[in-house]
């Protein structure tokens, strides 16, 4: 029987590596200054738009403009701050025929009203129910209360969201199998679009 599959061509930006949180198995994060220039996101998205992308996905750390060599960048390059660059990334990419999707981490409702004009989604990971996790200490975001409140879509935003989890980062007994099951223990299914389980260590 013929199948037919469809995909669709898409490019990552991690526009930012710099984080302010300390989770303890991340390779990404960088707690110094970290930007791609503007010349570099636009070259990017040129390459990308040759070779036909339909979807662009700007991945960072945590508020890297916490940083006060990142807010010194960005006002050069005349930023009010980070999240205005990324806005323009997202322009870019749209005057390219890209359909920006973001995940920048939890953000407060002014931020997500201006990405709300630029982007086809954004997105928030649960990452774990358990508020106690020790690979999360020095993280204070990662609280699944923070990220419950904070998700693109709550409060009358009606902004697309894209979320998912993280399950067992460390997690045992019954935060490890609320995990699994895509749910925090004892709330309804929030229907995350994907999951990522961690092996057991
Ligand atoms: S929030 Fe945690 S996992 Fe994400 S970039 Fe920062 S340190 Fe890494």
């Amino acid at each position: 029987m013929r199948r037919r599959v469809t995909f669709s061509r898409n490019v990552t930006l991690s526009l930012s590596r710099t984080c302010r949180c300390f989770c303890k198995y991340c390779a990404f994060a960088t707690h110094r200054p970290h930007l791609h220039t503007p010349d570099e996101v636009s070259e990017l998205l040129e390459v990308a738009r040759r070779r036909r992308v339909k979807e662009l996905l700007v991945l960072t750390g945590e508020a890297p403009d916490h940083h006060p060599g990142v807010r010194a960048q960005l006002a050069e390059w005349g930023f009010e701050d980070f999240v205005g660059y990324v806005v323009w990334a997202c322009e870019q990419g749209l005057e390219r025929g890209l359909l920006p999707h973001t995940n920048l981490g939890v953000l407060d409702r002014r931020d997500l009203d201006r990405l709300r004009e630029v982007t086809a989604s954004q997105g928030l990971m649960l990452e774990s129910v358990d508020p106690d996790l020790v690979a999360h200490q020095g993280s204070p975001t990662k609280h699944p209360a923070a990220r419950l409140e904070r998700r693109p879509g709550t409060g009358g935003a009606e902004i697309p969201l894209h979320g998912g989890q993280q399950g067992g980062i460390g997690a045992y007994g019954a935060p490890r199998r609320g995990a699994r099951a895509g749910r925090a223990p004892g709330r309804a299914p929030a229907g995350p679009q994907h999951g990522v389980q961690h092996p057991k260590n």
